[in-house]
């Protein structure tokens, strides 16, 4: 029998037993329950600290948040388990890289390379970084089907240009970057690529030395597993460049009033009190979506959002964007109606979608749109999901005549 993916998720039964279509997986993915028992361990039976103690438990628990860190190498095809820096998620990833390597490696007159599709978090850190050290930034403009233009790239970049910075898949039109040319390009003018991996990490098989990114992000919440958790990628050389970010407690090699010295990576980039439970849980989401494999969560997201991309074509009125093959996201608009309109009343039918800006308003923009209605899925969607989200469409037009 096929495995049923949607009772492993223990938030998607409601307490009156109705079925609750959550197709909001690309803000946030809902938690399978091998991750939530692996929580409940981490702050129950296993819980001490990391690091410091000599006492068994807390030796235990280094090993296990160590072996977190190998998984998310090894789920990256990482060469090692050093170059893993554990962070609060991709925004903070971006950050420390925005404000550690930013400042050591961009100057004055530098430039940026961004896209016309990034989320806020992959274009406000440069901004500042661009502020603080007289640089600039371009944006590279998407193609008619909203993929982002690497020809474009190609012909705009420069020897100026210090970094380049895209989403893998974006997270409002799914579109998927091809990195290996971006990578490329990047590099024939001695830039580095940065990666926001956010909505690839879930849904597509990452290599990061086949890519040949020189910095990768993701988050651990839309990926199955904690909020508060994600990682940053780097190769060792790169990160070990790089200046401290945030000073204290474990970061450090030696510390006195006349001098502080630090510690190699990760440590001098993960200082304080980890999010221990955190790395527990994302070790445990890896596992799962591992167990599963990318390449089937990927065939099964394809296989869903192609019925919900041909069932929605067939409804007068209704505005895709984006590519024909989208990475199980679904942006659309519903005629005139304001997709919040559309969202209250998918909602009062038991369908959770996005409607918003997404935090892409310069995409909106570009889209000449105040916001999208956006559908988006993950392992447990199937076709009832999309049966829901056509007839509360339907609704939608009944309504708005
Ligand atoms: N980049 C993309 C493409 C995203 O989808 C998101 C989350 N919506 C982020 C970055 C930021 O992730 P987080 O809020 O988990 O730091």
């Amino acid at each position: 029998m096929a495995r049923n993916f949607r009772s492993e998720f223990p938030a998607l039964e409601t307490a009156s037993g109705d079925a609750w279509h959550y197709l909001d997986t690309a803000a946030t993915a809902q938690k399978a329950q091998p991750v939530l028992d692996a929580i409940t361990r981490a702050y129950g039976p296993d819980y001490a600290t990391v690091h410091r103690g000599v006492y068994e438990r807390s030796a235990n628990m280094t090993l296990a948040y160590e072996a977190a860190r190998k998984r998310v190498a090894n789920f990256l095809g990482a060469a090692s388990e050093k170059e893993v820096i554990f962070t609060s998620g991709a925004t903070d990833s971006i950050n420390l890289v925005a404000e550690s390597w930013g400042p050591a490696n961009i100057g004055k007159d530098d430039r940026i390379m961004l896209s016309q599709l990034e989320h806020h978090s992959n274009i406000v850190p440069w901004q500042m970084l661009a502020e603080r050290v007289g640089a600039h930034i371009d944006v590279a403009p998407l193609t008619a089907d909203g993929q982002i233009d690497l020809d474009w790239i190609e012909a705009h970049l420069t020897e100026r240009h210090k970094l380049v910075a895209l989403a893998h898949v974006s997270n409002v039109l799914g579109s998927l970057l091809d990195a290996k040319r971006a990578a490329e390009l990047a590099h024939f003018h001695g830039a580095k690529l940065l990666l926001d991996g956010c909505q690839a990490a879930p849904r597509v098989p990452v290599n990061v030395q086949e890519l040949g990114c020189d910095f990768y992000v993701f988050s651990g919440h839309k990926i199955y597993g904690p909020t508060g958790i994600g990682a940053l990628w780097a190769p060792y050389a790169i990160l070990d460049a790089m200046p401290p970010w945030k000073g204290g407690g474990s970061m450090i090699d030696r510390v006195s009033f006349d001098g502080t010295t630090y510690a190699p990576p990760p440590g001098r980039f993960e200082a304080g009190t980890p999010h221990i439970a955190g790395v527990v849980g994302l070790d445990a989401a890896i596992q799962y979506v591992q167990s599963i494999g990318l390449d089937r969560i990927s065939d099964h997201e394809n296989a869903t959002l192609a019925m919900a991309r041909e069932a929605l074509s067939g409804i007068n009125s209704v505005r895709v964007f984006g590519p024909d093959k989208s990475m199980g996201i679904l942006s659309f608009a519903v005629g005139d109606v304001h997709p919040h309109d559309v969202a209250t009343i998918l909602d009062e039918g038991g369908v959770a979608i996005r409607a918003g800006h997404h935090c892409a308003q310069p995409l909106m923009d570009y889209l000449k749109v105040p916001a999208t209605a956006r559908a988006s899925f993950g392992i447990y969607s199937n076709a009832d999901d999309v049966a829901a989200l056509v007839t509360g469409i339907e609704r939608v037009r009944k309504i708005f005549g």
